[in-house]
């Protein structure tokens, strides 16, 4: 950078100072997150669960087999990384994007090396959610990532023909059936013989990107990697409950407002199950 350049950019960021992508601190034009949002935002930490990209602790195993490999997040839907996706969710702030993008990127990176799919692909909404809302968060989140990966984005490669409830809105055991056979794959040639990452906002249970991961097996790709940019955890640390359980046996064990009675037996027995606080009042696993 030149001297001009140098000095006109100190200008510019006297005037539009650079702000943090969280908590909208001025920061240093070299930085896009603030020391303290750095410190404070829920980063998923090593060791993750190779299945749902989960730190251990908060994983409580999976009964079921997913149609993807594995998926990896930077983040849990916590605090501020669950404040700037829903600013990028429902106001298209395209500088959370960037920047939640970015982490993504460095996520996938990190776990699944720098060249880890022929094409992105991300989670679409149904043709009338596209129009109220006018964009999609995944695609904006994938536009990054395929970006900085420098491959291509297959933005429409993945279609939502049904127009189901949203997930959110629906109980954790209804969340499989509640997509089952309403993704599709429109331009099968993007996807064919290739390894895909799939990309979207945010993993609860899994069944979207189960049923998207289907679809697009379905119409011949090899594989399909998973990156999200949030991942919900239990409250409370399985690893937890499950020493405070086998400390205390199995009679009438009450940890921190969850209580044995609600668990599963055979779950409860093997200490894998808590309830999920916060996510509705199903007790059936996260997975
Ligand atoms: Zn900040
Ligand atoms: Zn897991």
């Amino acid at each position: 950078m030149g001297l001009f350049d140098r000095i006109r950019s100190s200008i510019l960021h006297l005037i539009y100072p650079k702000r943090c992508a969280f908590c909208s601190a001025v920061v240093s034009p070299k930085e896009s997150i603030c020391p303290d949002c750095v410190k404070k935002l829920p980063w998923v930490e090593a060791p993750i669960c190779k299945t749902c990209g989960r730190g251990l602790p908060y994983c409580r195993g999976h009964q079921r087999r997913f149609a993807f490999a594995r998926c990896v997040a930077p983040f849990y839907y916590d605090g501020r990384a669950k404040s700037a996706l829903l600013r990028l969710k429902f106001y298209g702030r395209n500088e959370a994007a960037v920047v939640l993008g970015a982490q993504m990127y460095d996520t996938v990176v990190r776990e699944y090396g720098s060249n880890p799919a022929d094409v992105v692909c991300c989670v679409p909404l149904s043709e009338s959610s596209l129009l109220k809302r006018g964009y999609n968060q995944s695609q904006l989140l994938g536009e990054q990532v395929a970006g900085l990966l420098g491959k291509p984005l297959a933005a429409n490669a993945l279609t939502k023909a049904i127009d189901c409830p949203p997930q959110h809105s629906v109980g954790m055991r209804d969340r499989w059936s509640n997509v089952l056979g309403v993704f599709g794959v429109e331009n099968r040639e993007a996807v064919l013989g290739k390894t895909v990452l799939l990309v979207d906002d945010v993993m609860t249970t899994g069944a979207t990107l189960n049923e998207c991961a289907r679809a697009l097996k379905e119409a011949g790709a090899r594989e399909v990697f998973c990156v999200v940019c949030t991942v919900t955890r239990p409250r409370t640390l399985v690893k937890a409950i499950k020493m405070s359980y086998n400390a205390k046996g199995s009679a009438g064990l009450v940890t921190k407002g969850i209580c044995s009675s609600q668990m599963e037996p055979a779950n409860a027995a093997g200490g894998k199950t808590i309830m999920e606080i916060g996510e509705g009042n199903s007790s059936e696993p996260l997975q």
